[in-house]
């Protein structure tokens, strides 16, 4: 596999960084992960609208964001991607010594590491849904930042795999927040349900697709937090993002929904995203 690191591409085995990097003593970075269809990258603009976000939230100063889609499309064609491509692009503050909390007094160059791999078909999980769990939200209050600093839901998400779920979904205080790497939606008669924006949870730009899509397929959507004793009131539950797309949730801890099946909304939602993806 071939990367791209700070201005080179290399093999990955031969791709270095210092272990002094930030990112590695800090989780001091931010990342995205962006997809293709058509071989043409997703809602490119947002991402990337979302990456300056994120770094200028903590303050990494990084400017050659010009230069980025082609080192993507370049990393593609190195890589002979043949399905669609999975995009990892992570930015760290850089590195410096001695190992210190606040910012490096000189100044340094961020790390830009950008990877692609190949989208495998996730047909199945899409027309047959997915079980999650429920975990407590152990992150901090700044979720609205795509932090590297991901301790809190991997070891969520682990925790999913370990009672054969794909994802966890989290509550904070009683309320439902979002997934580890996943929007939550909710559904009640026909109205869409899902958190607000705010720092307790991600922006996610399939979120965005999502809600444009209701506002089209005239879907009533309440952008509400909701305890998890609330759930049992709602019909239908589907997660979102980019690698997950809309995948309907069939299973909540030992609770079967709607004996297993994908709700009507959630279905009306995937196919209305799958045009919009094919013609993309
Ligand atoms: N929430 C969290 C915590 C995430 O990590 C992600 C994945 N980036 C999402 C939501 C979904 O975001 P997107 O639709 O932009 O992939």
């Amino acid at each position: 596999m071939i990367v791209y690191l700070n201005k080179n591409y290399s093999f990955i085995e031969d791709a270095c960084i210092s272990p002094l990097d930030r990112g590695f003593l800090f989780a001091d970075g931010v990342y995205e992960s962006i997809r293709t269809y058509n071989k043409k990258l997703f809602h490119y603009g947002d991402h990337l609208e979302r990456l300056k976000r994120s770094l200028a939230e903590i303050k990494i100063v990084f400017f050659d964001f010009d230069s980025i889609e082609k080192i993507i499309y370049t990393l593609i064609e190195k890589n002979k991607i043949r399905n669609e491509a999975l995009v990892y692009l992570q930015i760290t503050r850089g590195s410096a010594f001695p190992r210190s909390h606040k910012f490096p007094e000189s100044n340094i160059n961020p790390t830009i590491f950008i990877s692609v791999n190949n989208l495998e078909s996730r047909k199945d999980k899409l027309n047959k849904g997915i079980k999650v769990i429920l975990q407590e939200d152990l992150r901090w209050l700044r979720c609205n930042i795509k932090s590297t600093s991901l301790l809190p839901v991997v070891l969520a998400n682990q925790k999913a795999f370990e009672e054969g779920a794909e994802e966890a979904i989290l509550v904070r205080n009683g309320l439902i927040t979002e997934g580890t790497h996943t929007n939550f939606f909710a559904v009640k008669e026909d109205t869409v349900f899902t958190a607000p924006l705010s720092n307790l949870i991600l922006d996610g730009i399939t979120r965005k697709i999502v809600l444009e899509l209701c506002s089209q397929q005239k879907i009533k959507v309440k952008e509400k937090h909701f305890h998890k004793d609330e759930l049992k009131n709602f019909e239908e539950f589907f997660i979102t993002s980019t690698t997950k797309e809309i995948t309907p949730i069939v299973q909540i801890d030992d609770w079967e929904i709607n004996n297993g099946k994908s709700g009507a909304v959630t279905i009306k939602l995937q196919s209305a995203f799958t045009e919009l993806t094919e013609k993309y």
